[in-house]
Protein backbone atom coordinates (compact mmCIF):
# COMPACT_ATOMS: atom_id res chain seq x y z
CA UNK A 1 0.00 0.00 0.00
CA UNK A 2 0.94 3.21 -0.99
CA UNK A 3 0.00 7.20 0.04
CA UNK A 4 0.01 9.60 -2.86
CA UNK A 5 -0.29 13.14 -1.53
CA UNK A 6 -0.94 15.34 -4.37
CA UNK A 7 -0.70 19.68 -4.76
CA UNK A 8 -2.02 19.52 -1.30
CA UNK A 9 -3.34 23.10 -0.19
CA UNK A 10 -4.43 24.63 3.23
CA UNK A 11 -4.86 28.06 4.02
CA UNK A 12 -6.16 29.11 7.57
CA UNK A 13 -9.19 31.68 8.09
CA UNK A 14 -6.68 34.13 9.16
CA UNK A 15 -4.72 34.19 6.26
CA UNK A 16 -2.02 31.43 7.09
CA UNK A 17 -0.92 29.48 4.67
CA UNK A 18 0.16 26.30 6.41
CA UNK A 19 0.51 24.10 3.31
CA UNK A 20 1.46 24.77 -0.53
CA UNK A 21 0.93 22.53 -3.40
CA UNK A 22 2.25 19.48 -0.87
CA UNK A 23 3.03 15.99 -2.76
CA UNK A 24 4.79 13.49 -1.78
CA UNK A 25 4.78 9.56 -2.12
CA UNK A 26 4.78 7.94 1.07
CA UNK A 27 5.54 3.87 0.62
CA UNK A 28 5.69 1.36 3.54
CA UNK A 29 7.54 1.70 5.93
CA UNK A 30 8.90 4.38 8.64
CA UNK A 31 8.39 8.08 7.15
CA UNK A 32 10.02 11.37 8.61
CA UNK A 33 8.70 14.13 8.16
CA UNK A 34 10.83 16.79 9.24
CA UNK A 35 10.60 20.63 9.62
CA UNK A 36 10.81 23.42 12.33
CA UNK A 37 7.86 24.47 14.59
CA UNK A 38 5.20 26.37 12.62
CA UNK A 39 6.42 24.33 8.75
CA UNK A 40 2.72 22.60 8.83
CA UNK A 41 3.94 19.27 10.00
CA UNK A 42 0.06 18.78 12.70
CA UNK A 43 -1.92 20.64 9.42
CA UNK A 44 -0.64 17.54 7.17
CA UNK A 45 -0.85 15.23 9.82
CA UNK A 46 -4.56 16.25 10.81
CA UNK A 47 -5.95 16.21 6.98
CA UNK A 48 -4.21 12.72 6.75
CA UNK A 49 -5.88 11.64 9.51
CA UNK A 50 -8.98 12.99 8.47
CA UNK A 51 -9.41 15.56 10.93
CA UNK A 52 -9.26 18.78 8.85
CA UNK A 53 -10.52 19.61 5.57
CA UNK A 54 -7.62 20.56 3.06
CA UNK A 55 -8.20 23.85 0.28
CA UNK A 56 -7.47 21.71 -2.82
CA UNK A 57 -5.40 18.80 -3.50
CA UNK A 58 -5.60 14.84 -3.11
CA UNK A 59 -4.34 12.26 -0.73
CA UNK A 60 -4.68 8.63 -1.84
CA UNK A 61 -4.29 5.87 0.72
CA UNK A 62 -3.75 2.38 -1.64
CA UNK A 63 -6.52 4.04 -4.09
CA UNK A 64 -8.38 5.74 -1.46
CA UNK A 65 -9.61 8.95 -1.74
CA UNK A 66 -8.73 10.17 2.05
CA UNK A 67 -10.22 13.09 1.85
CA UNK A 68 -13.45 12.03 0.42
CA UNK A 69 -13.83 8.51 2.12
CA UNK A 70 -12.87 9.78 6.10
CA UNK A 71 -14.55 6.70 7.32
CA UNK A 72 -13.14 4.27 4.92
CA UNK A 73 -9.64 5.77 6.03
CA UNK A 74 -10.58 5.77 9.63
CA UNK A 75 -11.02 1.96 9.75
CA UNK A 76 -7.55 1.54 8.40
CA UNK A 77 -6.19 4.86 10.16
CA UNK A 78 -4.10 5.30 13.80
CA UNK A 79 -3.07 8.28 14.90
CA UNK A 80 -1.53 9.66 17.86
CA UNK A 81 -1.98 13.62 18.29
CA UNK A 82 0.86 15.73 19.69
CA UNK A 83 -1.56 16.56 22.72
CA UNK A 84 -2.52 12.71 23.46
CA UNK A 85 -5.39 13.33 26.03
CA UNK A 86 -6.30 10.35 28.63
CA UNK A 87 -8.67 9.88 31.44
CA UNK A 88 -6.25 10.14 34.19
CA UNK A 89 -8.00 7.92 36.56
CA UNK A 90 -8.79 5.49 34.34
CA UNK A 91 -6.01 1.95 34.29
CA UNK A 92 -4.67 1.10 30.77
CA UNK A 93 -6.44 -1.78 30.16
CA UNK A 94 -9.76 -0.04 30.90
CA UNK A 95 -9.05 2.70 29.05
CA UNK A 96 -7.58 0.40 25.91
CA UNK A 97 -10.79 -1.37 26.21
CA UNK A 98 -13.32 1.29 26.08
CA UNK A 99 -10.90 2.66 22.90
CA UNK A 100 -11.23 -0.59 20.90
CA UNK A 101 -15.20 -0.57 21.98
CA UNK A 102 -15.27 2.77 19.96
CA UNK A 103 -13.50 1.72 17.12
CA UNK A 104 -16.26 -1.08 16.31
CA UNK A 105 -14.81 -4.28 18.22
CA UNK A 106 -18.45 -5.44 19.57
CA UNK A 107 -16.82 -9.09 20.67
CA UNK A 108 -15.54 -9.29 24.30
CA UNK A 109 -13.67 -11.57 24.23
CA UNK A 110 -11.79 -11.05 21.02
CA UNK A 111 -11.57 -7.76 22.11
CA UNK A 112 -10.01 -8.37 25.07
CA UNK A 113 -7.49 -11.05 23.21
CA UNK A 114 -6.47 -7.87 21.58
CA UNK A 115 -6.37 -5.26 24.16
CA UNK A 116 -3.75 -7.44 25.72
CA UNK A 117 -1.46 -8.30 22.63
CA UNK A 118 -1.07 -4.42 22.43
CA UNK A 119 -0.54 -3.77 26.42
CA UNK A 120 2.03 -6.60 25.65
CA UNK A 121 3.18 -5.07 22.11
CA UNK A 122 4.21 -1.88 24.05
CA UNK A 123 5.62 -3.11 27.50
CA UNK A 124 2.86 -2.16 29.40
CA UNK A 125 1.52 -5.24 30.51
CA UNK A 126 2.81 -5.63 33.89
CA UNK A 127 1.69 -2.23 34.93
CA UNK A 128 -2.07 -2.42 33.35
CA UNK A 129 -4.15 -1.77 35.97
CA UNK A 130 -2.28 1.05 37.35
CA UNK A 131 -4.32 4.45 36.20
CA UNK A 132 -2.47 6.00 32.77
CA UNK A 133 -2.70 9.58 34.98
CA UNK A 134 0.23 8.32 37.10
CA UNK A 135 2.32 7.20 33.87
CA UNK A 136 5.57 8.90 32.90
CA UNK A 137 6.06 10.55 29.98
CA UNK A 138 6.95 7.50 28.13
CA UNK A 139 4.77 5.07 29.76
CA UNK A 140 1.79 7.51 28.19
CA UNK A 141 3.32 7.59 24.86
CA UNK A 142 3.64 3.54 24.54
CA UNK A 143 0.07 3.55 25.88
CA UNK A 144 -0.71 6.03 22.45
CA UNK A 145 1.02 3.99 20.10
CA UNK A 146 -1.15 1.21 22.12
CA UNK A 147 -4.20 3.09 21.24
CA UNK A 148 -2.86 3.32 17.58
CA UNK A 149 -2.78 0.05 16.73
CA UNK A 150 -6.28 -0.98 17.67
CA UNK A 151 -7.45 -3.03 14.49
CA UNK A 152 -4.49 -3.35 12.62
CA UNK A 153 -4.54 0.10 10.74
CA UNK A 154 -2.34 0.20 7.84
CA UNK A 155 -1.43 3.85 7.89
CA UNK A 156 -0.11 5.12 11.37
CA UNK A 157 0.65 8.43 11.97
CA UNK A 158 2.73 10.15 15.12
CA UNK A 159 2.84 13.38 15.46
CA UNK A 160 5.70 14.82 17.21
CA UNK A 161 6.17 11.59 19.91
CA UNK A 162 9.63 11.82 21.13
CA UNK A 163 9.06 15.30 22.78
CA UNK A 164 9.93 15.34 26.55
CA UNK A 165 11.00 11.75 27.01
CA UNK A 166 14.22 11.25 28.33
CA UNK A 167 16.92 8.95 26.24
CA UNK A 168 15.82 5.22 28.04
CA UNK A 169 12.09 6.63 27.25
CA UNK A 170 13.03 7.22 23.73
CA UNK A 171 14.84 4.42 22.54
CA UNK A 172 11.99 2.05 23.85
CA UNK A 173 9.52 4.22 22.08
CA UNK A 174 11.90 4.13 18.83
CA UNK A 175 11.89 0.03 19.08
CA UNK A 176 8.28 -0.24 19.25
CA UNK A 177 7.68 2.11 16.42
CA UNK A 178 10.48 0.61 14.30
CA UNK A 179 8.96 -2.97 14.55
CA UNK A 180 5.45 -1.38 13.68
CA UNK A 181 6.92 0.11 10.35
CA UNK A 182 8.31 -2.83 9.13
CA UNK A 183 4.77 -4.08 7.43
CA UNK A 184 2.75 -0.80 6.86
CA UNK A 185 3.60 2.73 6.46
CA UNK A 186 4.22 4.79 9.49
CA UNK A 187 4.15 8.37 8.83
CA UNK A 188 6.56 10.48 12.07
CA UNK A 189 6.55 13.70 12.32
CA UNK A 190 9.08 15.80 14.32
CA UNK A 191 11.25 18.38 14.54
CA UNK A 192 14.16 16.51 16.00
CA UNK A 193 16.59 15.40 13.53
CA UNK A 194 17.75 12.45 15.41
CA UNK A 195 14.41 10.74 15.36
CA UNK A 196 14.52 10.90 11.75
CA UNK A 197 18.20 10.17 11.59
CA UNK A 198 17.78 6.53 13.57
CA UNK A 199 14.24 5.48 12.11
CA UNK A 200 13.52 6.64 8.98
CA UNK A 201 14.26 5.20 5.18
CA UNK A 202 12.49 7.82 3.53
CA UNK A 203 12.28 11.41 4.42
CA UNK A 204 10.43 14.89 3.53
CA UNK A 205 11.72 18.39 4.70
CA UNK A 206 8.82 20.93 5.19
CA UNK A 207 9.09 24.37 5.92
CA UNK A 208 6.67 27.21 5.39
CA UNK A 209 4.24 24.51 4.51
CA UNK A 210 6.78 23.97 1.37
CA UNK A 211 8.10 20.59 0.48
CA UNK A 212 12.20 21.18 0.42
CA UNK A 213 13.26 17.96 0.49
CA UNK A 214 11.55 14.46 -0.25
CA UNK A 215 13.55 10.78 -0.61
CA UNK A 216 15.26 8.81 1.17
CA UNK A 217 17.82 9.67 4.22
CA UNK A 218 20.73 8.52 2.29
CA UNK A 219 20.18 10.89 -1.00
CA UNK A 220 19.67 13.61 1.15
CA UNK A 221 22.96 13.10 2.67
CA UNK A 222 24.29 12.48 -0.60
CA UNK A 223 23.42 15.59 -2.01
CA UNK A 224 25.78 17.67 0.63
CA UNK A 225 28.53 15.14 0.02
CA UNK A 226 32.18 16.36 0.39
CA UNK A 227 30.62 19.87 1.06
CA UNK A 228 30.68 20.21 4.56
CA UNK A 229 33.33 21.60 7.02
CA UNK A 230 33.93 21.91 10.01
CA UNK A 231 36.06 24.38 12.40
CA UNK A 232 36.78 25.49 16.39
CA UNK A 233 36.85 28.79 16.53
CA UNK A 234 37.03 31.30 19.35
CA UNK A 235 33.57 33.33 20.68
CA UNK A 236 34.86 36.41 19.83
CA UNK A 237 35.65 35.44 16.12
CA UNK A 238 32.25 33.56 15.43
CA UNK A 239 30.16 36.51 13.99
CA UNK A 240 32.77 36.97 11.59
CA UNK A 241 32.74 33.50 10.22
CA UNK A 242 29.10 33.85 10.19
CA UNK A 243 29.90 37.32 7.79
CA UNK A 244 32.57 35.11 5.85
CA UNK A 245 30.79 31.59 5.38
CA UNK A 246 27.97 30.11 4.71
CA UNK A 247 27.52 28.58 7.92
CA UNK A 248 25.10 25.30 8.67
CA UNK A 249 25.48 25.49 12.34
CA UNK A 250 27.31 26.25 15.44
CA UNK A 251 27.23 24.27 18.23
CA UNK A 252 29.26 24.48 21.72
CA UNK A 253 31.70 21.56 22.14
CA UNK A 254 33.25 21.96 25.48
CA UNK A 255 32.75 25.50 25.70
CA UNK A 256 33.82 26.51 22.19
CA UNK A 257 31.60 27.34 19.02
CA UNK A 258 32.35 24.31 16.73
CA UNK A 259 31.26 25.49 13.58
CA UNK A 260 29.71 23.87 10.07
CA UNK A 261 29.93 25.79 6.76
CA UNK A 262 28.74 24.87 3.26
CA UNK A 263 31.02 25.30 0.45
CA UNK A 264 31.41 23.47 -2.98
CA UNK A 265 35.17 24.69 -2.39
CA UNK A 266 37.73 23.42 0.01
CA UNK A 267 37.70 25.75 2.89
CA UNK A 268 41.35 26.47 3.75
CA UNK A 269 41.89 28.73 6.67
CA UNK A 270 41.81 25.75 9.36
CA UNK A 271 38.41 23.98 8.32
CA UNK A 272 39.04 20.49 7.93
CA UNK A 273 36.24 18.47 6.08
CA UNK A 274 33.37 17.03 8.19
CA UNK A 275 31.14 13.85 7.54
CA UNK A 276 27.77 15.44 6.59
CA UNK A 277 24.90 14.53 9.04
CA UNK A 278 21.13 14.72 8.44
CA UNK A 279 21.16 17.97 10.54
CA UNK A 280 23.75 19.26 7.98
CA UNK A 281 21.03 18.65 5.10
CA UNK A 282 18.42 20.20 7.52
CA UNK A 283 20.15 23.17 7.77
CA UNK A 284 21.11 23.71 4.31
CA UNK A 285 17.72 23.00 3.16
CA UNK A 286 16.14 25.60 5.43
CA UNK A 287 18.69 28.33 5.18
CA UNK A 288 18.59 27.78 1.62
CA UNK A 289 22.69 27.40 1.68
CA UNK A 290 23.01 25.13 -1.66
P1 LIG B 1 3.95 22.42 12.90
O1 LIG B 1 3.17 21.22 13.28
O2 LIG B 1 5.00 22.13 11.88
O3 LIG B 1 4.50 23.17 14.08
P2 LIG B 1 1.37 23.61 12.27
O4 LIG B 1 0.69 22.81 11.21
O5 LIG B 1 0.91 23.46 13.67
O6 LIG B 1 2.94 23.43 12.14
O7 LIG B 1 1.20 25.16 11.89
C1 LIG B 1 1.51 25.69 10.61
C2 LIG B 1 1.12 27.16 10.59
O8 LIG B 1 -0.29 27.28 10.67
C3 LIG B 1 1.68 27.96 11.75
O9 LIG B 1 1.99 29.25 11.28
C4 LIG B 1 0.53 27.99 12.74
O10 LIG B 1 0.60 29.15 13.53
C5 LIG B 1 -0.67 28.04 11.81
N1 LIG B 1 -1.85 27.38 12.40
C6 LIG B 1 -1.95 26.12 12.88
N2 LIG B 1 -3.19 25.84 13.28
C7 LIG B 1 -3.93 26.96 13.06
C8 LIG B 1 -5.30 27.31 13.28
N3 LIG B 1 -6.17 26.44 13.79
N4 LIG B 1 -5.70 28.57 12.93
C9 LIG B 1 -4.81 29.44 12.40
N5 LIG B 1 -3.51 29.18 12.17
C10 LIG B 1 -3.07 27.96 12.50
Amino acid sequence: MKLEINNLSKQYSNGVRALTDVSLTIDKGMFGLLGPNGAGKSTLMRILATLQDADSGSAILGGTDVLNNKDEVRKVLGYLPQEFGVYPRTSAIDLLDHLALLKGFGNTKERKEMVNYLLNKVNLFEIRKKAVGSYSGGMRQRFGIAQCLIGNPKLVIVDEPTAGLDPGERNRFYNILSEIGENIIVILSTHIVQDVRELCTQMAILDKGKVLFSGNTDDALQQIKGKVWERKVDKAELSHFQNEYKIISSKLVGGKPLIHAFSDKDLNNGFTKAEENLEDVFFVKLNELA
